[in-house]
């Protein structure tokens, strides 16, 4: 195993990542050009990135408007999925979950299908040109009607095993609690479909017990549960893995001080190392990766062993999992 001089070289899974927070900056020009808008460089960057003035979730998801009102079409959506599969496989990244919103992709004239099959069309021209593997995860949105978020299950389950793999909740942790969606994932568990959920980023314990209450086996962030003991244990004794995302975390305060990342993983935390947002964050894995070796006393070796056993949590079938397991023994 690891012997990584260079951690552009380490093998990677990357499980929490959204899609319109991570557009290709380029795409997004060229789009907001045809689109008629009038951005500067400088001011197209201050649309899509985070600045010093960033102090919380709800500032960090500002940034969001503008790549939503681009990302309208088939085509778009498509080159953006691709773009950032291809990104993530020059980055040595094996395998990636990438999630996004489809209900907000449907102010022009597109349909949930579309929406849907354009993502998953990007990720698999990707797979054939650069041999990365994946898989789509369909956010529900917290304040979206009950309907709405229905209508994300009910899309995840017609193309569940067809490019998606799970469902998640999204968006404002700290207005719209974790408890009043625990219905929707029931639902989602009765229909067989995997989920993750965002909680303990913008809210506490509480968002995270009721997380464990809807049986999640992956929680967005979670890193809040260094809070309580009692959480914590409750999450290693459950063995549910962590996506866990340092840039964005101090950019959306959800920690203060210095991140609990390491003494999560000490603990025995399972922890999957993503970025959440790499143009909203303006990071990528790689420098993400370095970021940790730098702040922490975590060894390029943790970090291989924190791929090697997200491997297990991946909602993927059985055989990526070998496969896998496979490419992280050579
Ligand atoms: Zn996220």
């Amino acid at each position: 195993m690891g012997d990584f001089m260079d951690i552009k070289d380490m093998p990677k899974i990357v499980l929490h990542l959204h899609l319109d927070g991570s557009i290709d900056i380029l795409d997004a020009r060229k789009w907001s050009r045809e689109d008629g808008f009038e951005f500067t460089k400088k001011e197209l960057l201050n649309e899509l990135q985070v600045s010093d003035d960033c102090h919380s979730l709800n500032d960090y998801l500002e940034k969001f408007t503008l790549p939503c009102k681009l990302l309208q079409t088939c085509e778009r959506l498509e080159i953006c999925s691709y773009h950032l599969f291809m990104r993530l496989a020059r980055m040595n990244v094996l395998y990636a979950e990438v999630r996004f919103a489809p209900m907000k992709h449907l102010e022009k004239n597109l349909n949930l299908d579309d929406v849907v099959i354009s993502v998953v069309n990007g990720m698999n021209k990707a797979s054939v040109d650069a041999g990365i593997m994946g898989g789509i995860i369909l956010s529900m949105m917290r304040g979206d009607a009950k309907e709405d978020n229905l209508n994300v299950i009910n899309i995840a389950k017609k193309y569940l095993g067809r490019g998606v793999v799970a469902v998640d909740l999204a968006g404002a942790e700290s207005v719209y609690p974790t408890r009043d969606y625990i219905d929707l994932f029931r639902y989602a568990n009765s229909l067989g479909i995997p989920y993750t959920i965002h909680a303990g980023e913008a809210a506490g314990v509480d968002s995270i017990n009721a997380a464990m209450d809807a049986k999640t086996k992956r929680i967005g962030h979670g890193i809040r549960c260094i809070d309580d003991k009692r959480v914590e244990k409750e999450i290693i004794d459950n063995e549910i893995l962590l996506e866990v995302c340092v840039t964005s975390n101090y950019q959306t305060e959800a920690i203060k001080g210095s991140h609990p990342i390491e003494k999560l993983y000490r603990d025995g935390v399972k922890i999957n190392i993503s970025t959440d947002n790499d143009t909203v964050s303006n990071i990528d894995i790689n420098k993400e990766y370095e970021r940790i070796l730098n702040e922490t006393n975590l060894t390029i070796n943790d970090l291989w062993k924190c791929n090697r056993n997200s491997i297990d949590y991946i909602f993927a079938n059985q055989e990526i999992k070998d496969k896998l397991k496979k490419e992280f023994e050579n």
